[in-house]
């Protein structure tokens, strides 16, 4: 029985090696090579003295060294642990030492960053670098290339992972508070990948584009793993840069897919209004990890003559929605669950649920959800209940003919006088005053009315707002218990590395506690 992504990905690679699978920066790489790199990856590991279930950390930029260690890791039995490459040294810190990571695979300025955490990290043992690095490390070293080599010499028997074993420890985004890690089993990974390709009809035929991160699940558990799924090929880039996709978009004629965030898809839309340059037609454009406004799609399905295929997922589940492939895609929705999954929505306090049109929290469940948060019993147990629905903390609906909606985060939700009020609703008003450039919402204590409602807004280039202005821009267009009672300005939002704004560290410094 087939136990793992691994196993299938191998399997085809002995049928078909000469076969394409991955393109890099002018490297072709044939399911035979690939396979031989990482059968060699993981013989050196297992020499090096990696034992099962031992972790291992990717601190990599997009590259085929990190689709060699990613399953080479596997196949010696081990977890990969997934880390931002934007990470620094408190985020880096914090999932290293959290991970109890035994080896660390980066690059010249990965092992730099991570020097200064010596003291901190007792459980990693050594590196392995993909170029050498030109100052002192203070662990033991290895070049990835130097490894291979030794791998491909060793004979050391492997076996492919089974089915209940860890697979990847999945760091959240961090938008809601420190980031946790998602323990991902091989099962999880391969009912995820058949879900996702069965719904999108992805073949060996599809040829996709990716220039999504590997370190975050839309890049790596949509974008490689239905290809190695699949069979077909994937067109990697090291980072997105508007102008070279919406180029090979144009001109690339073998290409069938491409995934984005939204984000991604408003600079190319820029893009190709500069330049005049549209794209050709695909079989599939995806967007995701952030809700992509009916505005966007809207411009997209006009300028690009194509209807993009919005899903909703998350670092613990993969994907839990789609939008259909035949069928409606309705904007500003995220669809329907996968083949084999359920979702559903129910009341935030009572946990019953919900019918259509009411909103609440989103709740999944399915062989696609994680096993629960690493080293974090009490956050496992509170996001489950008894019958193995996992809550997913974010706010939706779910409209009469079964597409879901999100409109924000439960821990967002502010109740001021008992009323509930979405803060997704406040900004969406907000941000149609000429005079806020980025506006966020959210719930302080109010003795009174146990919350209230509190705008921080970035105000927009040479333009001078009055709070009362826009409390009152509010209360003309929504009901008085919504209107802001207060309205900060700042001069930009806290971020983190996905660029979702961070509400918690917003509240502590509203607060006067935080940084
Ligand atoms: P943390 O859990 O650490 O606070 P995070 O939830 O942002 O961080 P991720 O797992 O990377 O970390 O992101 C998943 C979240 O992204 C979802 O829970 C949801 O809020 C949001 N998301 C994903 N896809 C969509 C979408 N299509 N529309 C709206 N929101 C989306
Ligand atoms: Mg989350």
């Amino acid at each position: 029985m087939t136990t793992s992504l691994l196993d299938i990905f191998l399997t085809r690679a002995r049928q078909l090696p000469d076969g394409p699978v991955l393109d890099f920066e002018r490297r072709r790489f044939t399911a035979g090579q690939l396979a031989n790199d990482v059968t060699a990856f993981a013989r050196a590991l297992r020499a090096q003295g990696l034992a099962p279930g031992d972790r291992v950390a990717l601190f990599l930029e997009n590259s085929p060294a990190f689709v060699i260690s990613y399953l080479g890791t596997w196949y010696a039995g081990g977890v990969v642990v997934l880390v931002n490459t934007q990470y620094r040294q408190v985020e880096l810190g914090h999932i290293l030492a959290d991970s109890g990571a035994r080896a660390c695979v980066t690059g010249a300025a990965g092992a730099a960053e991570l020097t200064p955490l010596k003291a901190q990290l007792p459980e990693l043992e050594w590196l392995v670098t993909i170029e050498p690095s030109p100052q002192a490390v203070p662990w033991p070293t290895l070049d990835f290339d130097a490894l291979l080599s030794r791998g491909a010499a060793s004979t050391a028997s492997l076996s492919l992972p089974s089915g209940e074993q860890l697979a990847v420890l999945g760091y959240t985004s961090g938008t809601t508070g420190r980031s946790k890690g998602a323990m991902m089993l091989h099962r999880n990974l391969l009912a995820n990948v058949r879900a996702v390709t069965e719904a999108w009809r992805w073949t060996r035929e599809d040829r996709l584009l990716l220039a999504l991160p590997l370190f975050h699940t839309h890049g790596l558990m949509v974008g490689l793993h239905g290809t190695l799924y699949s069979g077909g090929t994937v067109d990697l880039r090291r980072r997105f840069d508007a102008a070279e996709v919406l180029a090979a978009l144009s001109q690339d004629t073998s290409l069938t897919m491409f995934f984005g965030v939204p984000t991604m898809y408003g600079r190319l839309l820029e893009e190709s209004r500069r330049t005049g340059v549209r794209p050709r037609a695909l079989r599939l454009l995806v967007s995701g990890s952030a809700p992509l406004s009916a505005q966007l799609f809207q411009e997209v399905a006009e300028t690009f003559g194509q209807r993009i295929l919005e899903r909703y997922g998350m670092t613990e589940t993969i994907m839990n929605t789609t939008n259909p492939y035949e069928g409606e895609r309705r904007p500003g929705t995220v669809g329907m669950p996968y083949p084999g999954q359920e979702a559903r929505v129910v009341d935030v306090r009572t946990r019953q649920p919900l019918p259509p049109g009411e909103t609440g929290e989103i709740e999944v469940r399915g062989p696609h959800v994680f096993a629960g948060y690493w080293r974090r019993p009490d956050a496992t147990s509170e996001s489950f209940d008894a019958e193995g629905w996992f809550r997913t903390g974010d706010l939706g609906e779910r409209d009469a003919d079964g597409y879901f909606r999100i409109t924000g985060r439960a821990r967002e939700l502010i109740i001021s006088g008992g009323f509930n009020v979405y803060p997704r609703e406040v900004e969406e008003v907000l941000a149609l005053h000429p005079a806020v450039a980025e506006v966020a919402v959210l719930g302080l204590p109010d003795p009174d009315f146990g919350e209230q409602v509190v705008a921080v807004v970035v105000p927009a280039a040479g333009q001078n707002a009055e709070p009362s202005a826009l409390v009152e821009f509010c209360k003309e267009r929504l009901a008085s218990f919504k209107k802001p009672r207060r309205v900060v300005f700042v001069d930009a939002l806290p971020r983190n590395a996905l660029g979702k704004v961070q509400k918690h560290v917003l509240r502590e410094r509203l607060l006067g506690s935080g940084p």
